[in-house]
């Protein structure tokens, strides 16, 4: 009689009872991806263990937006192949496995590979590890059709609401990597906000890479004001609904004016414009209409009280002359941002702007990021100190211990304001141990360029 070998035996269930651990790199959307396979996994009886070594599956959800991103990824899968223990499994995810170019740079000894637009197979493919019958249990499922329960229900969620992205700016991977825009159904999102907020959340961050067009690919002209009016009205005991990546085009009057109708949404306006010179954002191949921009600000500025904008930049980009320069850094100082990140152009290959000639030098472009974020954090510490007396609602996010001057050990509670985003603006520090999540109104009494501090409203 025929008898398969004992490693074509399937063992349905083999991996229950089993542990995984997985490290994420690179950006949110990573991190909601993570959560969705976390919860997969745990469907099947499998249990995280927060030690990777230890575990019997490691899962790296790699970035590979930037070479930089990209070397880090390799590092730590590298890392995990190299002290696999007998029986342990390594796997690559994320976006540098979709990347066709860098699949061949991820380290030999990997067991498995799952792109960031197959994050929901992870069940069958670890079950296959384990000697599972290869079910496909995702069949017709996609990632943004896979709805999962959130594991961790912290003070602040990421809750993904679209991936990928039709435009194609010069400079940047992301369409290559994720393909065109694809979003996730609008009661999908209503209810992993409603599952947060049940379990405790405060803040939910909505993210995706263009999410001012969320719903376009579903035939819905302003997808995101009505799905952020939908939460803010189905969701009342949601505090904060904050939303992230915001593209500049026309949309986004619409998505302010809805801001402007409800408190639960945040006035919290995060706009990457990458530049201001015109010639340089059309090499870009991005929106070069300095009016637009300028009406966008203007009616945010208008319409909502103490709006918090956030922006993002790049110097460097091939071509980058001393007066267009003169112009980023004369629109920063002149436009007065709350948060600015600038990041130096990073050449990409397969972007349009790789084939670009004339490269700024490297030492150049950071001299430049120097120069802007030197302007802003001037601009930053006159905000923050014009913040002092303010009494503001904080979200306690962690607890720990700070020296003071004399040696004393004292605990300190970490957290933000509304106008604060998660893991990119600054913190608020306050005295003693706070309830982590809770909501806690304090008095301003002091402020560096970036983080202030707090002490709590004492109830009468
Ligand atoms: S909009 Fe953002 S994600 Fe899309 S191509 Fe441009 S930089 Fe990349």
């Amino acid at each position: 009689m025929f008898a398969l070998p004992e490693t074509q035996l399937r063992r349905p269930g083999a991996s229950a009872g089993r542990s995984f651990s997985i490290v994420t790199l690179g950006c949110a959307k990573n991190r909601s991806d993570s959560e969705g396979m976390q919860s997969l996994l745990e469907q099947r009886g499998m249990s995280e263990c927060t030690d990777p070594a230890a575990a019997d599956v490691v899962i790296v959800n790699t970035c590979g937006f930037l070479g930089a991103a990209r070397d880090e990824s390799v590092g730590v899968v590298q890392e995990f192949v190299d002290i696999k223990k007998p029986g342990q499994f390594v796997i690559a995810a994320g976006c540098m496995p979709a990347l066709g170019d860098y699949r061949n740079d991820l380290p030999a000894g990997i067991d498995s590979i799952l792109t960031t637009r197959e994050w929901f197979k992870i069940g069958e493919t670890v079950g296959s590890l384990f000697g599972e019958p290869v079910l496909p249990e995702s069949a017709g499922c996609d990632g943004l059709t896979t709805t999962f329960t959130h594991t961790h229900a912290g003070p602040s969620a990421y809750v993904k609401i679209a991936d990928g992205c039709d435009h194609a700016c010069a400079f940047c991977t992301i369409p290559t990597i994720k393909g065109g825009q694809t979003s996730k159904r609008p009661l999908h999102i209503l209810q992993e906000t409603i599952d947060l907020v049940a379990r405790g959340t405060k803040e939910i961050v909505f993210v995706s890479q263009d999410t001012i067009r969320y719903g376009s690919d579903l035939g819905v002209k302003n997808g995101l004001p009505e799905l952020m009016t939908s939460v803010a009205t189905q969701v009342p005991n949601l505090p904060w609904l904050r939303v992230l990546y915001i593209y500049p085009n026309p949309n986004v009057l619409k998505m302010i004016d809805a801001m402007a109708e409800h408190d639960t949404l945040l006035n919290y306006i995060d706009m990457p414009l990458q530049h201001a010179a015109p010639s340089v954002l059309r090499r870009m191949l991005r929106p070069s209409d300095r009016k637009l921009t300028a009406r966008l600000l203007d009616h945010a500025r208008k319409t909502l009280d103490d709006c918090v904008l956030r922006t993002t930049l790049i110097t460097g980009f091939p071509g980058e002359t001393d007066e267009e320069f003169g112009e980023l850094l004369r629109f920063i100082e002149t436009e007065e941002f709350d948060h600015v990140g600038v990041f130096t152009y990073s050449p990409e290959p397969g972007t349009v702007a790789f084939g670009l000639g004339d490269p700024v030098p490297a030492e150049l472009a950071e001299e430049r990021r120097g120069m802007i974020m030197e302007a802003q954090q001037a601009i930053s510490y006159r905000k923050n100190q014009d913040r002092i007396g303010r009494t503001m609602t904080v979200l306690i996010e962690a607890v720990g211990e700070s020296e003071d001057v004399e040696g004393n050990i004292e605990p300190v509670s970490v957290g933000r304001t509304w106008q604060n985003a998660p893991e990119v603006d600054g913190l608020v520090f306050l005295p003693g141990e706070l309830p982590i999540g809770a909501m806690v109104d304090a008095t301003i009494v002091d402020a560096s360029e970036y983080d202030l501090w707090a002490e709590p409203v004492v109830a009468e």
